[in-house]
């Protein structure tokens, strides 16, 4: 018996055409399901089949077929659950790993960004210290830590604004340390450099409130105090700056004395901008020092024209030498008792073609502040040699040469030989060469002179404390050198016969001399009173306008002939107290 054909219905949708391409199509109209919907039954089938032809399927147990299905689909349901739940557990650890590689690499860059980050801000931090470092040394000098030139006029300018709003004044104060240069040459630079620092940390000391102190380089120091109110609040300022030299300040294992000189402009008196303050302030310094060393000097207009005429005489000096501008006089000085000459003073003489005359108590002093008194000095002693050689040429009483000599000339190392050579050349005997020093000098430069001074007694040459008078000489300071001869100050002479004091001194000084075994020379003797009173204070030699003026060789030739003799010349030398 054969089942009634039954064709699933997805059978009958998929297989429609190819069962109705056979022809063979059999209807499934009648109910092949049971009540759960599944295929019961069985079936057969005929098929048409191109290479097979007809084929017939038969009694195809479709309950089986639906056993089978509902295995396969359970199974594949399983399996796909299984896949699923693989690719769930694969996707899970995909994830789980990318979210652990995404957090590590994440991590790591956050690291390496905040080790950049913070590299970046050390960086930026160095950067900011360079910069405000750069800033620092571009306006502060590296050795005293003070603000430097580059700063001084901004900050000036400033204080102008300040002072012209609250209608105060202002000082300005160039220092500058004197002698500086020696405490090189003898410590050498690292003292230097470390006394600069201390001045710098002393002056810094000194400040208040809106008061400023600048290097302006070298040992020059500009100060600048605003807000005064009067001239004496500028001065009480010089003289905090001239208590730090006061007492002798310690570098290294050394002790310096050492002091300064300052130069002063006050706004708005003197001037109204930083530049111009600056440079009167600078302008005073300079003649401050000229005057002497360790003094202040004010700004004002009267010194402005003595300055400039500094400047210009500066300028034409250096070509004095080269046009042949400069001569030499001699002052006769007369032997108090005989009223003989016994010898002249040399005395330098400068007629400047477009100056006209200028006095060497002007244009000294500037040649030794600009550096040209070497060569001054150098002519000095070669003119008035060859002058005094000739004149002493054939003579019975031939007469002594006095020569001024600036300090700047002495300290040179080789200056005795210098003047030893001059005197060989021309044939003048050493014993009839003096050397004048002033006495200020060589309190300032008692060690270096002393052995200068030393070195010219051992070559034959006298040596005379001019001057004296007018510093700081004590008599035991006078004996450490081996002086043979002092002279008196003009200023004494022109008022001792007026003034007990002057007379005292004029008095003390000959007993001094006469005790030390040195010869006493009055300068400036203008009047026969003068000169008697001096003779009976046992006075040896007299120099000035009463006897004679300085005189060119030539009228020196007329007015004091030299007694000639063609026999021997007899060796003359000045009267020893
Ligand atoms: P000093 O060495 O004290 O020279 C004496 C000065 O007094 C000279 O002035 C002289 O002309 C002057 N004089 C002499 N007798 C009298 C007098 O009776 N009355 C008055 N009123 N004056 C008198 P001078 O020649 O103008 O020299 C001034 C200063 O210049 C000198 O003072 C000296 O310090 C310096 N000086 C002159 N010549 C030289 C030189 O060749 N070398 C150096 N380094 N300095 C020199
Ligand atoms: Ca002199
Ligand atoms: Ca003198």
């Amino acid at each position: 018996m054969i089942d009634k054909p039954v064709i699933a219905p997805e059978f009958l949708s998929r297989n429609k055409h190819s069962l109705a391409s056979a022809g063979q199509f059999i209807d499934s109209s009648d109910n092949f399901t049971d009540e759960n919907g599944l295929l019961k039954g069985s079936i057969s089938y005929i098929r048409y089949n191109k290479d097979w032809h007809w084929n017939i399927g038969g009694s195809i147990n479709l309950t089986k077929m639906n056993q089978y299905f509902l295995n396969r689909k359970i199974e594949l349901e399983n399996e796909n659950e299984e896949t699923l739940f693989k690719l769930i557990l694969l996707g899970g650890i995909l994830t789980l790993l990318l979210t652990v590689t995404s957090v590590i690499f994440s991590q790591n860059t956050a690291k390496r960004f905040h080790r950049y980050e913070s590299r970046i801000l050390n960086n930026m931090d160095k950067l900011k210290k360079n910069k405000a470092q750069l800033k620092f040394l571009a306006n502060h000098d590296p050795l005293t830590k003070l603000p430097n030139r580059r700063a001084l006029e901004v900050s000036i300018d400033n204080d102008i604004m300040t002072c012209a709003q609250a209608k105060s004044s202002m000082a300005v104060m160039f220092f500058d340390l004197d002698d500086f240069k020696k405490v090189n040459d003898h410590f050498g630079h690292a003292t230097g450099d470390e006394l600069l620092s201390v001045i710098g940390r002393k002056f810094s000391a000194l400040l208040s409130d809106d008061d400023k102190v600048f290097r302006f380089g070298g040992d020059e120091f500009i100060f600048c105090f605003p807000s005064l109110t009067s001239v004496e609040q500028a001065q009480e300022k010089v003289s905090a700056i001239q208590d730090v030299f006061s007492q002798q300040i310690q570098v290294f294992k050394n002790s310096l004395h050492i002091q300064g000189s300052i130069g002063i402009a006050m706004y708005p008196d003197d001037a109204a901008t930083a530049s111009e303050l600056i440079r009167k302030a600078d302008l005073v310094l300079y003649k401050s020092k000229l005057k002497k060393k360790g003094s202040f000097l004010f700004y004002d207009q009267g010194l402005h024209s003595e300055l400039e005429r500094s400047l210009t005489i500066e300028s034409h000096l250096r070509l004095a030498i080269e046009n042949k501008e400069l001569s030499m006089v001699y002052q006769p000085q007369i032997c108090a008792n005989s009223q003989q000459i016994m010898g002249v003073e040399a005395l330098i003489r400068w007629h400047s073609e477009s100056l006209g005359f200028v006095p060497p108590d002007e244009f000294i002093g500037i040649a030794e502040n600009v550096g040209l008194i070497d060569q001054i000095g150098q002519f000095v002693i070669e003119q008035s040699c060859k002058d005094i050689a000739n004149y002493n040429r054939g003579s019975l009483t031939p007469i002594t040469l006095s020569i001024n000599v600036s300090p700047a000339q002495l300290v040179k190392g080789n200056f005795v030989d210098r003047v030893c050579d001059v005197t060989r050349r021309c044939g003048l005997d050493n014993a009839y060469v003096t050397i004048e020093i002033t006495e200020n000098v060589l309190i300032s430069e008692i060690e270096t002179s002393k052995s200068s001074i030393e070195l010219l007694r051992q070559c034959g040459f006298d040596v005379s404390l001019d001057d004296f008078g007018t510093g700081y000489s004590s008599l035991s300071y006078l004996s450490q050198l081996p002086i043979n001869e002092i002279k008196i100050d003009r200023s004494f002479i022109t008022e001792f016969l007026s003034s007990d004091q002057s007379l005292s001194l004029v008095r003390s000084i000959i007993l001094i001399a006469e005790s030390c075994h040195m010869s006493v020379v009055a300068e400036g003797v203008e009047t026969q009173e003068q000169y008697e009173k001096l003779r009976e204070l046992g006075c040896d030699i007299i120099q000035g306008y009463y006897f004679s003026k300085p005189l060119k060789i030539s009228e020196l030739f007329n007015q004091f002939t030299p007694e000639q003799d063609t026999g021997k010349i007899s060796v003359f030398h000045r009267p020893r107290g």
